[in-house]
């Protein structure tokens, strides 16, 4: 082994422990903070002035995994357990997003909606506590739309139930592109992601900020439902699709990134 696959190695085993609790509900917290961070880059001056006022100062970047953190620590008995079901949109083999029965409970395109809606009137109608809730789940629901395994099938638990290897370690497809397949591509820190993806033209940034959520839900399925088709249960990958998919990766980022900032100037700007 040389010193290159033993570091892997090492960070491997690290983030499996690391992220092992919460690896259900989003993309790991280094996605979370490069979409934040390329979002906060293309903010305009008034949006950025209203988003710090509602954040205390703090960076999008500092809030950018927050709910995952509160619906899973004791503190979900204040209400937060209602945001269970609003980090994906399962879609069973068979459906499509149109076709597939909504979760009564809610889901990332519903939660969304609701949020920019009410989020929409903040100057009036939202308690500060609300407004600063509804911000930071802004930030991190825009992220995990993004990530195709949170468009994955009810039926396996977004790829949960679909046991791979990944560089010979035993992992399933979800915590495979949540996670690992993040720390793999790039050991880059996340303004590092910003710096060398955040390149476009503003008319680049337009065309790729444009749609709905629902679009965007429409286009991160068709990306999930060719992982489906490549990804076989037990098989063991590592560069190949390492090379195959570190665009799709870096792509996901970036047009959520545009997308989130996008949303947060029509909010606040
Ligand atoms: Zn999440």
């Amino acid at each position: 082994m040389n010193t290159l696959m033993k570091r892997l190695a090492v960070i491997l085993l690290f983030v499996s422990f690391t992220f092992a609790s919460i690896d259900l509900f989003a993309w790991g917290l280094k996605g979370h903070d490069v979409i934040a961070c390329i979002a906060e880059h293309h903010l305009t001056e008034k949006a950025k002035e209203n988003i710090d006022k509602i954040l205390g100062g703090k960076s999008m970047i500092y809030y950018s995994s927050w709910i995952d953190n509160v619906q899973n620590s004791p503190y979900w008995i204040n209400g937060y357990d209602r945001t269970n079901t609003w980090h994906y949109f399962n879609v069973d083999e068979g459906f499509t997003p149109q076709t597939m029965p909504r979760n009564p409970k809610g889901d990332v395109v519903s939660a969304l909606n609701m949020i920019i809606d009410s989020l929409g009137n903040y100057q009036n109608e939202l308690s500060d506590s609300v407004k600063i809730d509804y911000l930071r789940m802004l930030i991190h629901f825009v992220g995990d739309m993004h990530c195709p395994m949170h468009v994955g099938h009810l039926s396996d638990k977004g790829g949960h139930g679909v046991r791979i290897k990944w560089f010979g370690q035993n992992t399933n497809l979800h915590t495979l592109w949540d996670t690992k397949l993040v720390e793999s591509v790039h050991a880059w820190s996340y303004t590092e992601w910003q710096q060398n993806l955040d390149r476009c033209t503003q008319e680049e940034f337009d065309e790729m900020s444009a749609g709905t959520p629902e679009d965007w839900l429409i286009e991160t399925w068709h990306i999930t439902v060719g992982i489906y088709e490549y990804t076989k249960p037990e098989e063991n990958y590592s560069y190949k699709y390492m090379y195959d998919y570190a665009p799709v990766v870096e792509r996901q980022f970036l047009v959520a990134g545009y997308r989130l900032a996008a949303l947060l100037n029509k909010i606040f700007g």
